[in-house]
This record gives C-alpha cells, sequence and structure tokens, in this order.
C-alpha cells in the first residue's frame, strides 16, 4: 500500500516497492503497481518522483 507522509506542512505519498515519493497518490499507485509486477522502475513515473 502506497504510505501517506507528511513533511513541512505537505502530503507526500510513498511507493512501498521504490520507495520513490509523489505528490499525487494516484502517481504513486501506479508507480507501485508498476514496481511490484515488473520488480523495476518505470523512468516515465519515477520522472514526477519528488525530493523530500
Ligand atoms: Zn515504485
Amino acid at each position: 500500500m502506497v504510505e501517506k507522509l507528511t513533511e513541512n506542512n505537505k502530503t507526500y505519498y510513498i511507493c512501498e516497492e521504490c520507495s520513490f515519493a509523489y505528490k499525487d497518490k494516484k502517481t504513486a499507485l501506479k508507480c507501485e503497481a508498476w514496481c511490484r509486477k515488473y520488480k523495476s522502475c518505470n523512468v516515465e513515473i519515477t520522472k514526477h518522483a519528488v525530493k523530500i
């Protein structure tokens, strides 16, 4: 499950598989589904990741 994290009053969603953070839950869920299925990251998804 995507983990919700609040840092400096901003909410992030963390992919449980690769630990990338996203501002958007939909993207985090997409990432997690991809990571779980293919055991790798999709650049098209991870480019939306943000640094915390
Ligand atoms: Zn991921």
